[in-house]
Protein backbone atom coordinates (compact mmCIF):
# COMPACT_ATOMS: atom_id res chain seq x y z
CA UNK A 1 0.00 0.00 0.00
CA UNK A 2 1.32 3.74 -1.04
CA UNK A 3 1.44 5.77 2.52
CA UNK A 4 0.25 9.26 2.28
CA UNK A 5 3.73 11.64 2.70
CA UNK A 6 3.26 13.99 5.42
CA UNK A 7 5.59 16.38 7.72
CA UNK A 8 5.26 16.59 11.60
CA UNK A 9 5.62 19.37 13.49
CA UNK A 10 6.93 18.59 17.10
CA UNK A 11 5.92 20.70 19.68
CA UNK A 12 7.69 20.93 22.91
CA UNK A 13 8.46 24.03 24.84
CA UNK A 14 7.22 26.29 22.42
CA UNK A 15 3.94 26.28 22.45
CA UNK A 16 3.16 28.69 19.95
CA UNK A 17 2.69 29.56 16.24
CA UNK A 18 4.35 33.15 16.26
CA UNK A 19 7.79 33.13 15.82
CA UNK A 20 8.15 30.11 15.47
CA UNK A 21 10.52 28.92 12.79
CA UNK A 22 9.41 25.29 12.96
CA UNK A 23 5.80 25.67 11.64
CA UNK A 24 6.93 28.70 9.55
CA UNK A 25 9.32 26.10 7.65
CA UNK A 26 6.10 23.46 7.18
CA UNK A 27 3.83 25.96 5.75
CA UNK A 28 6.29 26.23 2.97
CA UNK A 29 5.65 23.15 1.94
CA UNK A 30 2.94 21.42 0.01
CA UNK A 31 2.54 18.10 1.88
CA UNK A 32 0.10 17.63 4.79
CA UNK A 33 1.11 18.49 7.91
CA UNK A 34 0.76 17.00 11.29
CA UNK A 35 1.31 19.03 14.28
CA UNK A 36 2.14 17.01 17.26
CA UNK A 37 2.38 17.35 21.32
CA UNK A 38 3.42 14.30 22.93
CA UNK A 39 2.73 13.58 26.59
CA UNK A 40 5.56 11.58 27.16
CA UNK A 41 4.38 9.53 30.42
CA UNK A 42 8.39 8.52 31.50
CA UNK A 43 9.09 12.66 31.51
CA UNK A 44 6.45 13.20 33.83
CA UNK A 45 7.56 10.64 36.41
CA UNK A 46 10.76 12.30 36.98
CA UNK A 47 11.36 14.33 40.14
CA UNK A 48 11.81 17.98 38.55
CA UNK A 49 8.41 17.76 36.98
CA UNK A 50 5.00 17.99 38.73
CA UNK A 51 1.18 18.64 37.98
CA UNK A 52 1.17 22.26 38.18
CA UNK A 53 3.91 22.49 35.08
CA UNK A 54 1.27 20.33 33.56
CA UNK A 55 -1.75 22.76 34.41
CA UNK A 56 -0.36 25.37 32.77
CA UNK A 57 0.77 23.30 29.67
CA UNK A 58 -2.90 22.21 29.62
CA UNK A 59 -4.11 26.06 29.30
CA UNK A 60 -1.70 26.49 26.61
CA UNK A 61 -2.05 23.10 24.50
CA UNK A 62 -5.72 24.25 24.43
CA UNK A 63 -4.87 27.56 23.28
CA UNK A 64 -2.50 26.36 20.45
CA UNK A 65 -4.92 23.82 19.17
CA UNK A 66 -7.17 26.64 18.67
CA UNK A 67 -4.91 28.84 16.91
CA UNK A 68 -3.27 25.81 14.65
CA UNK A 69 -7.00 25.08 13.64
CA UNK A 70 -7.32 28.48 12.33
CA UNK A 71 -4.17 27.73 9.88
CA UNK A 72 -6.03 24.67 8.72
CA UNK A 73 -4.59 21.31 10.76
CA UNK A 74 -5.79 21.10 14.75
CA UNK A 75 -3.15 19.68 16.62
CA UNK A 76 -2.60 16.02 17.57
CA UNK A 77 -2.15 15.24 20.98
CA UNK A 78 -0.57 11.67 22.18
CA UNK A 79 0.43 10.15 25.12
CA UNK A 80 3.41 7.68 25.54
CA UNK A 81 7.53 7.83 24.41
CA UNK A 82 7.81 9.62 21.34
CA UNK A 83 9.76 7.10 19.23
CA UNK A 84 6.73 4.65 19.91
CA UNK A 85 4.50 7.75 18.65
CA UNK A 86 6.63 8.27 15.71
CA UNK A 87 6.98 4.80 15.36
CA UNK A 88 3.21 3.92 15.13
CA UNK A 89 2.71 7.28 12.55
CA UNK A 90 5.57 5.99 10.21
CA UNK A 91 3.45 2.25 9.70
CA UNK A 92 0.76 4.72 8.38
CA UNK A 93 2.63 7.28 6.72
CA UNK A 94 5.83 8.53 4.52
CA UNK A 95 7.19 10.80 7.61
CA UNK A 96 9.50 13.07 4.93
CA UNK A 97 10.40 15.74 7.61
CA UNK A 98 10.30 16.28 11.57
CA UNK A 99 10.64 19.91 12.17
CA UNK A 100 11.16 20.83 16.06
CA UNK A 101 12.80 23.34 18.17
CA UNK A 102 16.32 22.92 19.81
CA UNK A 103 15.75 22.02 23.41
CA UNK A 104 18.00 22.52 26.60
CA UNK A 105 16.11 20.65 29.13
CA UNK A 106 17.41 17.49 31.43
CA UNK A 107 19.50 14.96 30.62
CA UNK A 108 16.15 12.66 30.18
CA UNK A 109 14.92 15.46 27.28
CA UNK A 110 18.80 15.26 26.00
CA UNK A 111 18.81 11.57 25.61
CA UNK A 112 15.38 11.61 24.21
CA UNK A 113 16.60 13.71 21.17
CA UNK A 114 19.35 11.78 20.70
CA UNK A 115 17.45 8.79 20.56
CA UNK A 116 15.13 10.51 17.97
CA UNK A 117 18.07 12.10 16.24
CA UNK A 118 19.11 8.02 15.83
CA UNK A 119 15.79 6.84 15.00
CA UNK A 120 15.19 9.48 11.98
CA UNK A 121 18.42 8.86 10.66
CA UNK A 122 18.01 5.12 10.77
CA UNK A 123 14.75 5.91 9.06
CA UNK A 124 15.82 8.18 6.23
CA UNK A 125 13.35 10.82 7.62
CA UNK A 126 14.94 14.10 7.72
CA UNK A 127 15.13 15.93 11.11
CA UNK A 128 15.44 19.60 11.13
CA UNK A 129 15.85 21.16 14.53
CA UNK A 130 15.58 24.98 14.76
CA UNK A 131 17.35 27.05 17.70
CA UNK A 132 15.37 28.60 20.24
CA UNK A 133 15.74 32.12 21.61
CA UNK A 134 19.26 32.86 21.89
CA UNK A 135 20.69 29.82 23.20
CA UNK A 136 23.58 28.56 20.70
CA UNK A 137 24.30 24.68 19.99
CA UNK A 138 27.68 23.60 19.22
CA UNK A 139 29.28 27.01 20.57
CA UNK A 140 32.95 27.09 20.16
CA UNK A 141 34.09 30.35 22.06
CA UNK A 142 32.15 31.75 25.20
CA UNK A 143 33.32 34.73 24.21
CA UNK A 144 31.65 34.61 20.79
CA UNK A 145 28.12 34.28 23.06
CA UNK A 146 26.49 37.59 23.18
CA UNK A 147 27.54 38.77 19.67
CA UNK A 148 26.06 35.89 18.06
CA UNK A 149 22.69 35.86 20.48
CA UNK A 150 21.89 39.60 20.28
CA UNK A 151 21.98 39.55 16.57
CA UNK A 152 19.37 36.71 17.17
CA UNK A 153 17.22 39.08 18.90
CA UNK A 154 17.63 41.49 16.72
CA UNK A 155 16.34 39.36 13.79
CA UNK A 156 12.59 39.64 12.62
CA UNK A 157 10.36 37.29 14.30
CA UNK A 158 9.41 34.67 12.04
CA UNK A 159 5.60 35.53 10.13
CA UNK A 160 3.20 33.43 11.88
CA UNK A 161 1.79 30.95 8.95
CA UNK A 162 -1.90 31.67 7.62
CA UNK A 163 -2.45 28.21 6.36
CA UNK A 164 -0.75 24.33 6.35
CA UNK A 165 -1.91 21.58 4.28
CA UNK A 166 -4.32 19.82 6.65
CA UNK A 167 -3.85 15.94 7.04
CA UNK A 168 -7.24 14.80 6.89
CA UNK A 169 -8.86 11.72 9.06
CA UNK A 170 -6.79 11.43 12.05
CA UNK A 171 -7.69 11.24 15.67
CA UNK A 172 -6.73 14.64 17.13
CA UNK A 173 -6.32 13.14 20.65
CA UNK A 174 -7.45 14.60 24.01
CA UNK A 175 -5.48 16.52 25.52
CA UNK A 176 -5.08 14.63 29.32
CA UNK A 177 -7.01 16.55 32.30
CA UNK A 178 -5.31 18.81 35.27
CA UNK A 179 -6.26 16.16 37.15
CA UNK A 180 -5.16 12.86 35.41
CA UNK A 181 -3.04 10.76 37.05
CA UNK A 182 0.05 10.40 34.66
CA UNK A 183 1.03 13.84 36.50
CA UNK A 184 2.90 13.32 39.66
CA UNK A 185 3.81 15.84 42.70
CA UNK A 186 0.62 17.08 43.35
CA UNK A 187 0.19 20.87 44.76
CA UNK A 188 -2.02 22.86 46.77
CA UNK A 189 -2.54 26.25 45.95
CA UNK A 190 -3.23 28.18 42.99
CA UNK A 191 -1.33 28.19 39.66
CA UNK A 192 -0.78 31.05 37.32
CA UNK A 193 -2.92 30.72 34.03
CA UNK A 194 -1.38 29.73 30.63
CA UNK A 195 -2.08 29.93 27.30
CA UNK A 196 -0.74 32.22 24.70
CA UNK A 197 -3.60 35.18 25.23
CA UNK A 198 -3.02 35.48 28.80
CA UNK A 199 1.06 35.93 27.96
CA UNK A 200 0.21 38.97 25.62
CA UNK A 201 -2.18 40.07 27.86
CA UNK A 202 0.09 40.30 30.75
CA UNK A 203 3.12 41.93 29.11
CA UNK A 204 0.02 44.48 27.89
CA UNK A 205 0.00 45.58 31.62
CA UNK A 206 3.62 45.12 32.37
CA UNK A 207 3.68 47.97 29.87
CA UNK A 208 0.87 50.36 30.19
CA UNK A 209 0.95 50.59 34.20
CA UNK A 210 2.52 47.52 35.99
CA UNK A 211 6.39 47.86 35.12
CA UNK A 212 6.33 51.20 36.59
CA UNK A 213 7.63 50.31 39.72
CA UNK A 214 9.32 47.25 38.41
CA UNK A 215 12.92 48.13 39.66
CA UNK A 216 11.85 49.94 43.11
CA UNK A 217 9.53 46.62 43.92
CA UNK A 218 11.60 43.81 42.54
CA UNK A 219 12.57 42.42 45.85
CA UNK A 220 9.56 43.61 47.97
CA UNK A 221 7.08 39.85 48.03
CA UNK A 222 3.49 40.42 48.31
CA UNK A 223 4.04 43.33 46.14
CA UNK A 224 6.36 42.32 43.49
CA UNK A 225 3.96 39.18 42.33
CA UNK A 226 2.09 42.28 40.58
CA UNK A 227 5.08 44.39 39.34
CA UNK A 228 7.37 41.86 38.09
CA UNK A 229 6.55 41.09 34.57
CA UNK A 230 5.32 37.81 35.60
CA UNK A 231 6.86 36.04 31.99
CA UNK A 232 8.53 33.58 33.45
CA UNK A 233 6.48 30.48 32.61
CA UNK A 234 5.10 31.50 29.87
CA UNK A 235 8.81 31.79 28.43
CA UNK A 236 9.60 28.22 30.19
CA UNK A 237 6.68 26.87 27.91
CA UNK A 238 7.53 28.92 24.85
CA UNK A 239 4.15 30.90 24.81
CA UNK A 240 5.65 33.74 23.97
CA UNK A 241 9.41 34.48 22.30
CA UNK A 242 12.16 36.64 24.26
CA UNK A 243 12.61 38.11 20.62
CA UNK A 244 8.95 38.90 20.75
CA UNK A 245 8.90 40.41 24.21
CA UNK A 246 11.95 42.34 23.48
CA UNK A 247 10.28 43.62 20.34
CA UNK A 248 7.51 45.33 22.36
CA UNK A 249 9.61 46.44 24.82
CA UNK A 250 11.82 48.52 22.23
CA UNK A 251 8.27 50.07 20.38
CA UNK A 252 7.50 50.91 24.73
CA UNK A 253 10.94 52.62 24.51
CA UNK A 254 9.97 54.47 21.25
CA UNK A 255 6.84 55.64 22.32
CA UNK A 256 8.03 56.94 25.33
CA UNK A 257 6.96 61.12 26.04
CA UNK A 258 10.39 62.95 27.66
CA UNK A 259 8.53 63.17 30.84
CA UNK A 260 7.75 59.46 30.89
CA UNK A 261 11.23 58.45 30.28
CA UNK A 262 12.83 59.16 33.47
CA UNK A 263 9.94 56.45 35.02
CA UNK A 264 10.30 53.76 32.27
CA UNK A 265 13.46 53.44 31.35
CA UNK A 266 15.45 51.77 33.92
CA UNK A 267 12.67 49.63 34.47
CA UNK A 268 12.17 48.70 30.79
CA UNK A 269 16.25 48.40 30.24
CA UNK A 270 16.22 46.12 33.51
CA UNK A 271 13.71 43.81 32.11
CA UNK A 272 15.88 43.74 28.72
CA UNK A 273 19.20 42.68 31.05
CA UNK A 274 17.18 40.06 32.43
CA UNK A 275 15.87 38.50 29.34
CA UNK A 276 19.69 38.55 28.36
CA UNK A 277 20.56 36.28 31.39
CA UNK A 278 17.95 34.15 30.98
CA UNK A 279 19.92 33.12 27.58
CA UNK A 280 23.24 33.50 29.73
CA UNK A 281 22.21 30.92 32.19
CA UNK A 282 20.52 28.51 29.90
CA UNK A 283 23.96 28.72 27.49
CA UNK A 284 25.44 26.64 30.94
CA UNK A 285 23.23 24.04 30.68
CA UNK A 286 23.63 23.89 27.17
CA UNK A 287 27.69 23.80 27.00
CA UNK A 288 27.84 22.06 30.50
CA UNK A 289 24.35 19.41 30.77
CA UNK A 290 26.28 18.13 33.40
CA UNK A 291 25.75 21.07 35.76
CA UNK A 292 22.13 19.43 36.69
CA UNK A 293 23.92 16.77 38.38
CA UNK A 294 27.57 18.00 39.19
CA UNK A 295 29.03 21.08 40.64
CA UNK A 296 30.59 23.56 38.11
CA UNK A 297 33.62 23.25 40.25
CA UNK A 298 34.43 19.90 40.99
CA UNK A 299 36.50 20.54 44.55
CA UNK A 300 32.97 21.59 45.62
CA UNK A 301 31.60 17.62 45.05
CA UNK A 302 31.19 15.75 48.34
CA UNK A 303 30.65 18.63 50.47
CA UNK A 304 26.81 18.44 51.21
CA UNK A 305 25.51 15.51 49.77
CA UNK A 306 26.30 12.84 52.53
CA UNK A 307 25.14 15.16 55.28
CA UNK A 308 21.16 15.43 54.51
CA UNK A 309 19.42 16.12 57.87
CA UNK A 310 15.89 14.89 56.75
CA UNK A 311 13.94 17.26 59.53
CA UNK A 312 15.86 20.14 58.52
CA UNK A 313 15.01 19.78 55.12
CA UNK A 314 11.09 18.47 55.85
CA UNK A 315 11.07 21.84 58.38
CA UNK A 316 12.61 24.03 55.04
CA UNK A 317 9.88 22.55 52.34
CA UNK A 318 6.88 23.51 54.51
CA UNK A 319 8.15 26.45 56.15
CA UNK A 320 8.05 25.48 59.57
CA UNK A 321 11.87 26.09 59.92
CA UNK A 322 11.02 29.43 63.07
CA UNK A 323 12.41 32.07 61.01
CA UNK A 324 9.21 33.76 59.94
CA UNK A 325 10.27 35.19 56.83
CA UNK A 326 11.51 32.01 55.44
CA UNK A 327 8.57 30.37 56.20
CA UNK A 328 6.07 33.11 54.70
CA UNK A 329 8.24 33.06 51.76
CA UNK A 330 8.46 29.24 51.26
CA UNK A 331 4.62 28.79 51.99
CA UNK A 332 3.69 31.90 49.82
CA UNK A 333 5.65 29.89 46.84
CA UNK A 334 4.25 26.62 47.75
CA UNK A 335 0.76 28.10 47.79
CA UNK A 336 1.47 30.33 44.14
CA UNK A 337 4.34 28.59 42.31
CA UNK A 338 6.19 31.71 42.05
CA UNK A 339 8.45 34.05 43.87
CA UNK A 340 10.77 36.76 43.41
CA UNK A 341 14.50 36.03 42.61
CA UNK A 342 15.85 37.53 45.85
CA UNK A 343 13.50 35.56 47.64
CA UNK A 344 14.40 32.64 45.62
CA UNK A 345 17.74 33.31 46.38
CA UNK A 346 17.40 33.24 50.09
CA UNK A 347 15.30 30.08 50.59
CA UNK A 348 18.38 28.48 48.78
CA UNK A 349 20.68 30.36 50.80
CA UNK A 350 19.11 29.41 53.58
CA UNK A 351 19.11 25.92 53.05
CA UNK A 352 22.57 25.51 51.58
CA UNK A 353 24.42 27.19 54.60
CA UNK A 354 22.19 27.23 57.31
CA UNK A 355 20.81 24.35 57.22
CA UNK A 356 23.86 22.31 54.88
CA UNK A 357 21.62 20.39 52.72
CA UNK A 358 22.47 19.63 48.90
CA UNK A 359 21.16 21.82 46.11
CA UNK A 360 20.48 18.61 44.19
CA UNK A 361 18.15 17.83 46.79
CA UNK A 362 16.47 20.85 47.31
CA UNK A 363 16.43 21.52 43.61
CA UNK A 364 13.81 19.03 43.00
CA UNK A 365 11.07 20.48 45.71
CA UNK A 366 12.05 24.16 43.89
CA UNK A 367 11.60 22.32 40.43
CA UNK A 368 8.15 20.96 40.97
CA UNK A 369 7.07 24.51 42.73
CA UNK A 370 8.04 26.90 40.71
CA UNK A 371 5.80 26.77 37.40
CA UNK A 372 8.36 28.49 35.26
CA UNK A 373 10.83 25.46 36.32
CA UNK A 374 13.61 26.13 33.46
CA UNK A 375 16.55 23.54 33.58
CA UNK A 376 19.46 26.64 32.35
CA UNK A 377 17.93 29.07 35.00
CA UNK A 378 17.67 26.59 37.51
CA UNK A 379 20.57 24.97 38.11
CA UNK A 380 22.75 27.55 37.29
CA UNK A 381 21.28 29.54 39.97
CA UNK A 382 20.55 26.92 42.62
CA UNK A 383 24.73 26.42 42.20
CA UNK A 384 25.59 29.97 42.54
CA UNK A 385 23.22 30.60 45.59
CA UNK A 386 24.99 27.56 47.16
CA UNK A 387 28.49 28.60 46.22
CA UNK A 388 29.38 26.13 44.32
CA UNK A 389 30.40 27.23 40.97
CA UNK A 390 34.15 28.74 41.96
CA UNK A 391 33.29 31.68 40.23
CA UNK A 392 30.79 34.10 41.93
CA UNK A 393 31.12 35.59 45.18
CA UNK A 394 29.38 33.80 47.85
CA UNK A 395 26.31 35.02 48.84
CA UNK A 396 24.88 34.50 52.48
CA UNK A 397 21.57 36.03 53.34
CA UNK A 398 20.52 36.70 56.60
CA UNK A 399 17.14 36.01 57.03
CA UNK A 400 16.63 38.66 59.93
CA UNK A 401 18.06 41.14 57.68
CA UNK A 402 15.75 40.27 54.86
CA UNK A 403 12.79 40.53 56.69
CA UNK A 404 13.01 44.38 58.62
CA UNK A 405 14.49 45.12 54.76
CA UNK A 406 11.84 43.76 52.74
CA UNK A 407 8.93 43.33 54.83
CA UNK A 408 9.36 45.62 57.91
CA UNK A 409 5.81 45.57 59.43
CA UNK A 410 5.66 42.14 58.84
CA UNK A 411 2.28 42.06 56.82
CA UNK A 412 3.46 39.22 54.71
CA UNK A 413 4.49 37.06 56.81
CA UNK A 414 1.35 37.67 58.49
CA UNK A 415 -0.52 37.01 55.70
CA UNK A 416 1.62 33.84 55.41
CA UNK A 417 2.22 32.58 58.46
CA UNK A 418 -1.22 32.99 60.03
CA UNK A 419 0.26 31.67 63.28
CA UNK A 420 2.17 34.68 63.76
CA UNK A 421 -1.20 36.84 63.02
CA UNK A 422 -1.26 39.10 66.41
CA UNK A 423 2.56 39.22 67.27
CA UNK A 424 3.24 42.42 67.63
CA UNK A 425 5.18 44.14 65.03
CA UNK A 426 8.71 44.71 67.06
CA UNK A 427 8.72 41.19 67.34
CA UNK A 428 7.36 39.84 64.42
CA UNK A 429 10.99 39.03 62.81
CA UNK A 430 12.17 37.18 65.59
CA UNK A 431 9.29 36.01 67.89
CA UNK A 432 11.23 33.68 69.70
CA UNK A 433 12.63 36.35 71.41
CA UNK A 434 9.22 37.55 72.58
CA UNK A 435 8.74 37.16 76.63
CA UNK A 436 6.57 34.53 78.07
CA UNK A 437 3.86 37.02 79.29
CA UNK A 438 2.95 38.27 75.96
CA UNK A 439 3.29 35.23 74.10
CA UNK A 440 0.48 34.00 76.61
CA UNK A 441 -1.67 37.20 75.87
CA UNK A 442 -1.39 36.70 72.09
CA UNK A 443 -1.97 32.65 72.77
CA UNK A 444 0.90 32.21 70.29
CA UNK A 445 3.59 30.18 72.16
CA UNK A 446 6.66 29.69 70.73
CA UNK A 447 7.95 26.50 70.25
CA UNK A 448 4.27 25.00 70.41
CA UNK A 449 2.56 26.78 68.42
CA UNK A 450 5.16 28.28 66.08
CA UNK A 451 8.32 26.36 66.15
CA UNK A 452 11.77 28.33 67.54
CA UNK A 453 14.77 28.53 65.29
CA UNK A 454 15.91 24.96 64.15
CA UNK A 455 19.26 26.38 63.82
CA UNK A 456 20.92 29.36 65.22
CA UNK A 457 21.62 31.67 62.44
CA UNK A 458 24.66 33.35 63.64
CA UNK A 459 26.38 30.13 64.48
CA UNK A 460 25.18 27.97 60.90
CA UNK A 461 27.41 30.61 59.22
CA UNK A 462 30.28 30.61 61.27
CA UNK A 463 30.33 26.48 60.70
CA UNK A 464 29.44 26.77 56.86
CA UNK A 465 31.97 29.51 56.40
CA UNK A 466 34.45 27.46 57.49
CA UNK A 467 33.73 24.44 55.47
CA UNK A 468 33.71 26.75 52.64
CA UNK A 469 36.96 28.01 53.13
CA UNK A 470 38.94 24.84 53.51
CA UNK A 471 37.89 24.17 49.87
CA UNK A 472 38.60 27.63 48.84
CA UNK A 473 42.06 27.21 50.14
CA UNK A 474 43.21 23.75 48.62
CA UNK A 475 46.11 23.80 45.96
CA UNK A 476 44.26 23.47 42.56
CA UNK A 477 41.19 25.46 43.27
CA UNK A 478 42.04 28.58 41.67
CA UNK A 479 43.16 26.95 38.34
CA UNK A 480 39.80 24.71 39.19
CA UNK A 481 37.91 28.47 38.77
CA UNK A 482 39.40 29.63 35.73
CA UNK A 483 38.64 26.71 34.14
CA UNK A 484 34.72 27.18 34.68
CA UNK A 485 34.78 30.91 33.87
CA UNK A 486 36.40 30.12 30.72
CA UNK A 487 33.78 28.19 29.72
CA UNK A 488 31.01 29.11 31.49
CA UNK A 489 31.48 32.67 32.05
CA UNK A 490 30.69 35.98 30.37
CA UNK A 491 32.72 38.69 29.54
CA UNK A 492 31.10 41.15 32.05
CA UNK A 493 31.12 38.67 35.14
CA UNK A 494 35.36 37.91 33.70
CA UNK A 495 35.65 41.76 34.69
CA UNK A 496 33.68 41.33 37.91
CA UNK A 497 35.59 38.71 39.10
CA UNK A 498 38.39 40.29 38.86
CA UNK A 499 37.31 42.64 41.47
CA UNK A 500 35.64 40.24 43.89
CA UNK A 501 37.99 37.17 43.81
CA UNK A 502 37.13 34.99 46.72
CA UNK A 503 35.27 37.42 48.47
CA UNK A 504 32.49 36.31 50.85
CA UNK A 505 29.10 38.89 50.79
CA UNK A 506 27.03 38.45 53.61
CA UNK A 507 23.30 40.12 52.41
C1 LIG B 1 17.48 29.45 43.01
C2 LIG B 1 16.80 30.12 41.85
C3 LIG B 1 16.13 29.34 40.92
C4 LIG B 1 15.51 29.94 39.82
N1 LIG B 1 14.84 29.13 38.95
C5 LIG B 1 14.24 29.68 37.87
C6 LIG B 1 13.53 28.86 36.96
O1 LIG B 1 13.45 27.64 37.11
N2 LIG B 1 12.91 29.46 35.91
C7 LIG B 1 12.99 30.81 35.70
O2 LIG B 1 12.40 31.32 34.72
N3 LIG B 1 13.69 31.60 36.54
C8 LIG B 1 14.30 31.09 37.62
N4 LIG B 1 14.98 31.90 38.50
C9 LIG B 1 15.22 33.31 38.13
C10 LIG B 1 14.17 34.35 38.59
O3 LIG B 1 13.92 34.25 39.95
C11 LIG B 1 12.86 34.26 37.80
O4 LIG B 1 13.13 34.23 36.41
C12 LIG B 1 11.94 35.45 38.04
O5 LIG B 1 11.69 35.58 39.41
C13 LIG B 1 10.64 35.22 37.28
O6 LIG B 1 9.70 36.23 37.50
P1 LIG B 1 9.31 37.28 36.35
O7 LIG B 1 8.96 36.58 35.09
O8 LIG B 1 8.30 38.19 36.87
O9 LIG B 1 10.71 37.98 36.14
P2 LIG B 1 11.14 39.44 35.76
O10 LIG B 1 11.90 40.03 36.88
O11 LIG B 1 9.97 40.21 35.27
O12 LIG B 1 12.19 39.21 34.57
C14 LIG B 1 11.81 38.99 33.20
C15 LIG B 1 12.35 37.66 32.73
O13 LIG B 1 13.77 37.66 32.78
C16 LIG B 1 14.24 36.35 33.14
N5 LIG B 1 14.96 36.46 34.42
C17 LIG B 1 14.66 37.26 35.48
N6 LIG B 1 15.56 37.10 36.45
C18 LIG B 1 16.44 36.19 36.01
C19 LIG B 1 17.61 35.62 36.56
N7 LIG B 1 18.09 35.96 37.75
N8 LIG B 1 18.27 34.70 35.84
C20 LIG B 1 17.85 34.35 34.61
N9 LIG B 1 16.75 34.87 34.04
C21 LIG B 1 16.06 35.78 34.72
C22 LIG B 1 13.02 35.47 33.28
O14 LIG B 1 12.82 34.78 32.08
C23 LIG B 1 11.91 36.46 33.55
O15 LIG B 1 10.66 35.99 33.13
C24 LIG B 1 15.60 31.34 39.63
C25 LIG B 1 16.27 32.11 40.57
C26 LIG B 1 16.87 31.51 41.66
C27 LIG B 1 17.59 32.35 42.67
Amino acid sequence: MLKNSIQVVWFKRDLRITDHRPIFEASLNSIATLPIYIVETDYWKQPFSSKRHWSFIYDSLKELRKDLKIIGQTLIVRVGSVRKIFEDLSLQYNIKYIFSHEETGNKWTYDRDKEIEKWCFENNIFLKVFPSNGIIRRLKSRSDWSKIRNSRMKENLIPTPTNIVPLLKIEEGKIPSKEDTIFQNNYTGTVQKGGRSEALKIIETFLAHRGKNYTYNISKPGISEQTCTRLSPHLTWGTVSSKEILKLIKLKKESLLEHEKKVWNKNLTSVISRLSWRCHFIQKLETQPSIEFNCMHKFYEGLRENNLDINYYNAWKKGLTGYPFIDACMRSLNHRGWITFRMRAMLVSFASYDLWLDWRKTGHHLAQTFTDYEPGIHYSQLQMQSGVTGINTLRIYNPVKQSTDHDPKGKFIKKWVPELANVPDIWIHEPSKMDLNTQKKINCLIGKHYPNPIVDHSFAIKQAKSKMSLIINKDGYRQGSKMVLSKLGSKRIKKYKKKKDNQLNLI
